[in-house]
């Protein structure tokens, strides 16, 4: 894994630590980026000079990836270069910012990438003013700009599962099911499972909204972050209920709920949870327990966002709402039936 610096809960940029990388399949990028902002990350296109939208931002703040909100620059380090693109002297850190030789147009450049999801930034020059001598030089459509006084909107996943407001030897894991609010009933009624949040995940974090999620094009999946005491329940026993709660042959669906919102997840925030799950599905596949392959994504895990508060604990807070009634209640039940073992008494 690559060594990244990312912010944390408190806006605070943390010292480089290991972070997995975001690997996304071509369909997967269509689905995430908008279709200028994929012509630039994903297929390393340039955007015409005096054009881009930070091109005159003045504020202070923190530049970051347009794919995956991988913290790229800083607002201390951005010079006017006259050149119609923004222009930066250095990166936010180390290894955030990747460089590779572009040998395109006949010409020798070096080009500069995200360190997490390798998507083309622009290029960068000797040509820049102190300290560095350098001239990073971007596509403002490769970039999303945050404030400085809402840097924590840029905590990373990767750091916040180790959140010291965690308390101590909690884990967590975002699974994705369809629709949010039977998964959660489903896992709540689980001994050894602390907390279990609704949100959206895998998406544009800019739409990361109920209405917006709905009309199924910001890439997110309706997902839930199950916060769990290791000792008294373990993730191969999670993915086991995951497996069983929702249909996980379904592609990008559950039942009526069609779009890419209902697909079938599991979020990984590292090497065991996506061996963990690997095997899990490698299991239930030889074992024959479905009659149809198993249509679950693994992802990486990118930003989770809480969906809104009406969403928390829905359906305990609307027992005769149909939809619980007819979908969310029946599933939790065939999980008090197989698990008996798993319940909280
Ligand atoms: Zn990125």
């Amino acid at each position: 894994m690559p060594l990244l610096s990312v912010f944390n809960r408190e806006g605070k940029l943390l010292p480089p630590s290991e972070i997995p990388l975001v690997v996304l399949s071509d369909s997967e990028w269509r689905a995430r980026l908008s279709p200028e902002r994929y012509r630039i990350l994903r297929a390393h296109g340039t955007e015409r000079a005096g054009c881009g939208t930070l091109l005159d931002n003045k504020q202070a703040g923190v530049y970051s990836c347009g794919g995956c909100k991988l913290p790229l620059f800083s607002s201390l380090a951005k010079f006017h270069s006259g050149t119609g693109w923004p222009s930066f002297f250095q990166s936010i850190a180390p290894g955030n910012v990747e460089e590779r030789v572009d040998r395109s147009y006949g010409m020798v450049r070096v080009e500069i990438l995200c360190g997490r999801c390798g998507g083309h930034l622009g290029h960068v020059f000797n040509d820049g003013p102190p300290p560095s001598g350098l001239r990073y030089c971007l596509n403002s459509e490769a970039l999303d700009f945050t404030p400085a006084d809402r840097l924590a909107e840029l905590a990373d996943p990767a750091v916040e599962l180790a959140a010291p407001s965690a308390p101590a030897g909690t884990r967590q894991i975002v699974l994705a099911g369809g629709c949010f609010w039977c998964t959660e009933l489903a896992f709540e009624q689980l001994a050894g499972v602390l907390d279990v949040e609704s949100g959206y995940c895998g998406g544009d974090p800019q739409r990361a909204n109920y209405r917006a999620v709905c009309e199924g094009n910001t890439g997110h999946a309706e997902a839930i972050r199950i916060s769990y005491d290791p000792s008294r329940i373990s993730l191969d026993q999670l993915l086991d209920v995951f497996f069983d709660a929702h249909d996980p042959t379904q592609k990008n669906r559950q039942g009526n709920d069609v779009g890419t919102q209902y697909r079938s997840a599991v979020f990984y925030a590292d090497e065991s949870q996506l061996a963990a799950a690997k095997q899990k599905i490698q299991d239930l596949e030889t074992a024959g327990r479905f009659p149809r392959p198993i249509a679950t994504s693994l992802e990486p895990l990118g930003p989770f966002h809480s969906a809104e508060a009406y969403h928390q604990d829905y359906a305990r807070q609307n027992p005769t709402q149909p939809y619980i009634q007819h979908h969310a209640l029946p599933r939790a039940c065939q999980i008090r039936d197989k698990y008996p073992q798993l319940l909280t008494r």
